[in-house]
């Protein structure tokens, strides 16, 4: 049989057709149904499981494998399929029709990507020992979609459990085109907020001693929790805090009553994400205490890190390499303090994430990076990307 990736760029022109149609329909958030529609009709004609999601627009499709007897392995793959709120400026002639609302995260190439795998499996079917579970997300950019799909069953589609998971992500700056990169363990960071007041007695700033002051209590709080980062966490594993709003008061001579600000915190390691929600809560509590003032924390939970299995990070690896040659690999030295929730799922199945420079300007150091109103991705690697998700499904079922 014609070797995988060569299929792929056969019908690349077809998946290239999807992603401008996609392009020109940027949908936000869980309710997708364009994008849906669009998925849906692209599966029509193939001998898929599909279902769709309840609180989201989602698509599960699931590929029985013809060679073995339902006890083979069971691989996911993934493609997000939403938009961010910018209006496009690109300039490109599939432009979205959609003001304030742009696939400028390159979605619409994960969607098209996970189509062409989709497709390339079919025609394999017969020798595969093992069943693809295909799954396109809504809400990446927002609110967990993935995890959403994990509730409802995504990883359980092919009727057992998930043995290994992968996806992909284009990039539209930063690495010359086709380059496809990533690392080792933690991939993405783990991102949480939280908002702090400092509740004192407010009153005449002649007099303090009347009041209880929350003003120079929170600025102690702003520069202990800067303390907290650097004396509690291992450089070598780091942390990222940033008090990025702070508000308190009304004029120089008025105590207020109380003071708020707000942080945001980025970890690499389950470790230090268990630590320090209780550290930074206890540090505040007792600085507030021992003023004689209340602190109220409230703490929301970001997506988790994202972490690459060794083992599957390995096997992505060599399957680009192998596709590909070494020349177009580039290991990441750095996680990246940005967030992922394909998290959610490399928490629960050992899997890799990888990435692939679309950037279609001369100069990837000055190109528009993704989220930008600008960043064109070039969809020449459409097929390349297809043919890498079919492949390291294929070969990770026969290495079983
Ligand atoms: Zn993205």
């Amino acid at each position: 049989m014609q070797p995988i990736l060569d299929r792929a760029h056969e019908i690349a022109p077809d998946l290239i057709d999807l992603r401008r149609e996609l392009h020109r329909v940027p949908e936000l958030d869980r309710d997708l149904p364009k994008t849906q529609a669009l998925v849906l009709r692209a599966l029509e004609g193939l001998d898929l499981d599909i279902t769709t999601g309840t609180a989201l627009s989602s698509v599960t499709a699931v590929l029985r494998g013809g060679a073995h007897d339902g006890i083979g392995p069971v691989v996911l793959l993934r493609g997000d399929m939403d938009a961010l709120p910018v209006t496009e400026e690109t300039g490109l002639e599939f432009s979205s029709e959609q003001p304030g609302q742009m696939h400028a995260c390159g979605h619409d190439l994960h969607v098209a990507a996970l189509v062409g795998a989709a497709r390339l499996l079919c025609e394999r079917r017969d020798e595969l020992a093992g069943d693809v579970v295909l799954m396109w997300q809504p809400a990446e950019e927002t609110t967990a979609g993935a995890m959403a799909m994990i509730d409802e069953g995504v990883l359980e589609a092919a009727g057992r459990p998930t043995d290994a998971a992968y996806c992909l992500h284009v990039m539209s700056s930063g690495r010359p085109l086709g380059t496809w990169f990533s690392r080792p363990g933690p991939l993405w960071g783990a991102s949480d907020e939280f908002i702090v007041r400092v509740v004192g007695v407010g009153g005449h700033g002649s007099a303090p001693h009347m009041t209880r002051d929350p003003i120079p209590v929170a600025c102690e709080m702003v520069t202990a929790l800067q303390t907290l980062v650097t004396r509690r966490v291992d450089i070598n594993d780091p942390v990222v805090l940033t008090v990025g709003k702070f508000a308190a008061g009304t004029k120089e001579n008025i105590i207020p009553d109380d003071a708020v600000f707000e942080a945001t915190i980025r970890s690499f390691s389950r470790a230090n994400r268990d630590l320090l929600e209780g550290a930074v809560r206890r540090l505040l509590e007792g600085i507030a205490d021992a003023h004689g003032l209340r602190a109220e924390i409230e703490w929301t939970p970001g997506y988790p890190v994202t972490i690459n299995d060794e083992n599957e990070y390995a096997f992505a690896r060599a399957t680009l390499t192998d596709l590909f040659g070494e020349g177009r690999y580039d290991e990441e030295q750095f996680a990246d303090p940005g967030t992922e929730d394909f998290s959610y799922v490399l928490e629960r199945v050992p899997g890799a994430y990888v990435s692939i420079s679309a950037c279609a300007a001369d100069d990837p150091a000055t190109a528009a990076d993704n989220h930008s109103a600008r960043a064109v991705f070039d969809d020449s690697v459409l097929g390349d990307c297809a043919g890498y998700l079919a492949e390291v499904a294929t070969r990770r079922i026969e290495r079983g």
